[in-house]
């Protein structure tokens, strides 16, 4: 982000004119804060080690800074969703193993074994693919056999877990390398699922071991699991929203010290006095009774700002100061008021998300007034916001 430029200081004096600046906004993520939650939450499991999971753009905080910050934390290992979330890893040389944690289609396991990444498999298809995708190469594809042990999304019921262990066995061109499932409600601790989840697994890994099928690496917890259910953390952990220093849920909060990892920052774009009676952004339903004034902050809801943010109470900080936005967000800019307090000048900053001064707001703040969860919040900052990726070591932002 640029400093306050010339152009925005032409506005002073004159609030009423409507003074034109290039755009500023950006994500800024601190690397060092993604180190350092790896950090705390490898200490959480001493004996597992750590699958740092960056897909979906590094929950929207960039893929490959993460995935590098994350093994400077001490993570061994990284996954991702899909296959050219894993591409886009090798492409940047980043050589460690990486999970693809869901089985990608038949016809896109070519590219999965070209890329060496580690796909979760869990059906006959996908392992008859895996193993035509590794015919031929000098050594065996590993891959992991993910069992649905109550979530009920991917991975084999487990009566068919040993049919298809054997099955991965049987291939000389494949390896069973780990075997996965996945928790559906670790982040409610006070729900006994997840103890039936595990133990539901623990009977698939017993009944592996009957077959004489070695497991290799067991692996179920995702963030909640790391943090909440230390009977999750097996052979390996795969924390996703926790290393970006967001809990995976409000009641999971201070368990682990995490730092969240994301700023979303704008400079205010015009400044401008409203007279009472009128109205603010499309529909004109946000009507002031007072004269007032707005100041225009550049993102909207094609950057990932949700439209309804604003008349859910949204906020934002300018000068420390919270302040509303007033209106629909709209796909480009957003208003917010800015009436009384500090005076407020196009180039001011405005912070969406994160601290300025003594105020913060959080991911998680925004989740509460738009009936969601922080993860949505983060991995809804599109692509035509750029990633500033920030450490100590570049001084003050
Ligand atoms: C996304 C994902 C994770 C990480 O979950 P968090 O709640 O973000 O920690 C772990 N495992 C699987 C299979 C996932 O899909």
């Amino acid at each position: 982000m640029h400093g306050p430029g010339s152009s925005a200081r032409v506005a002073e004096g004159s609030p009423r004119s409507i003074v034109r600046m290039s755009r500023h906004a950006a994500v800024e993520v601190d690397l060092d804060a993604i180190a350092a939650n790896v950090r705390a939450l490898a200490a959480l499991a001493p004996r597992s080690s750590v699958c740092a999971v960056v897909k979906a753009d590094g929950y929207g905080h960039g893929a490959v800074q993460v995935a590098r910050a994350a093994l400077a934390g001490g993570a061994d290992c990284l996954a991702v969703a899909v296959v050219e979330e894993g591409q886009q890893l090798r492409d940047h040389g980043i050589e460690v193993p990486v999970l693809l944690l869901s089985e990608p289609p038949p016809d896109a396991m070519s590219a999965a074994h070209a890329a060496r990444l580690t796909p979760l498999v869990y059906t006959p298809e996908g392992i008859d693919a895996a193993a035509a995708a590794a015919q031929g190469a000098s050594r065996p594809w590993s891959v992991h056999l993910k069992v649905d042990t109550g979530m009920h999304r991917a991975g084999a019921d487990p009566r068919d877990a040993v049919a298809l262990a054997g099955r991965i066995a049987a291939a000389p061109s494949l390896r069973l390398a780990g075997t996965a499932t996945h928790l559906a409600a670790a982040d409610e601790p006070e729900r006994h699922v997840t103890a039936e989840q595990l133990c539901r697994f623990r009977e698939v890994l017993a009944d592996l071991c009957r077959a004489g099928i070695d497991p290799g690496v067991r692996h179920a917890a995702n963030s909640a699991g790391l943090i909440a259910h230390p009977d999750s953390h097996l052979d390996l952990v795969r924390p996703g929203i926790s290393i970006y220093g967001l809990p995976p849920s409000p009641s999971l909060r201070g368990r682990v010290p995490l730092r969240p990892a994301m700023t979303v920052r704008a400079r205010v774009s015009l400044v401008r006095d409203v007279d009472k009676g009128e109205g603010v952004s499309y529909g004109l339903r946000h009507v002031f009774d007072e004269p007032a004034r707005l100041a225009v902050v550049p993102l909207g809801y094609a950057d990932g700002v949700p439209r309804r943010l604003g008349t859910a109470g949204g906020e934002v900080l300018i000068g420390g100061v919270r302040r509303p936005i007033r209106g629909v967000v709209t796909m480009d800019q957003l208003m917010v008021e800015v009436t009384g307090g500090p005076a407020v000048r196009p180039g001011d900053e405005v912070v969406l998300i994160g601290r300025q001064g003594g105020e913060e707001i959080t991911a998680q703040e925004w989740a509460d007034r738009l009936d969601t969860i922080a993860y949505e919040v983060v991995c809804g900052f599109g692509p035509r916001l750029p990633r500033h990726h920030v450490t100590a070591g570049d001084g003050p932002a």
